[in-house]
């Protein structure tokens, strides 16, 4: 009843295959098919991978190099543009301001020279002491 989600074998074509059995499956399969599963193909997002030319395509649907979020360059470029052509406030100068208010570096930097009579306060005590604080 479940027919419609079942994978095709790379190494057969006459092997349907339900998705949760589809790992055991490839790795029974290619010790049945080592010479084919011989022959590598490198995978076109990460070099490093190397897989048998069957499963090649198979990888290339689940490789976690691949960048899934990349958008077509036209596109891209386009997004761009209208950004800067209209430069009000991006979604992303919030996340900036928010970065800011929390770590308010200026101030810090005023209070240590307020502190810095108040670490010399031993030698002018009698000139300007706190008196009342
Ligand atoms: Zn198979
Ligand atoms: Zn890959």
């Amino acid at each position: 009843m479940d027919s419609e989600g079942l994978l095709q074998c790379p190494y057969d074509k006459n092997h349907m295959i339900r998705p949760s059995r589809f790992p055991y499956h490839l790795v029974k399969c290619r010790e049945n098919n080592r010479h084919v599963a011989k022959v590598l193909a490198t995978c076109p997002f990460n070099a490093r991978h190397r897989v048998p030319k069957q499963e090649l395509e198979l990888h290339m649907q689940t490789c976690e190099s691949k960048c899934p979020l990349e958008p077509f360059p036209d596109e891209a470029v386009m997004q761009k543009a209208e950004h800067f052509s209209s430069w009000q406030s991006p979604p992303c100068e919030e996340n900036w301001d928010e970065d800011y208010s929390s770590a308010p570096k200026p101030f810090v930097l005023n209070e240590f020279g307020n502190y810095q009579p108040y670490s010399s306060h031993d030698s002018v005590d009698g000139q300007c002491a706190p008196g009342s604080v």
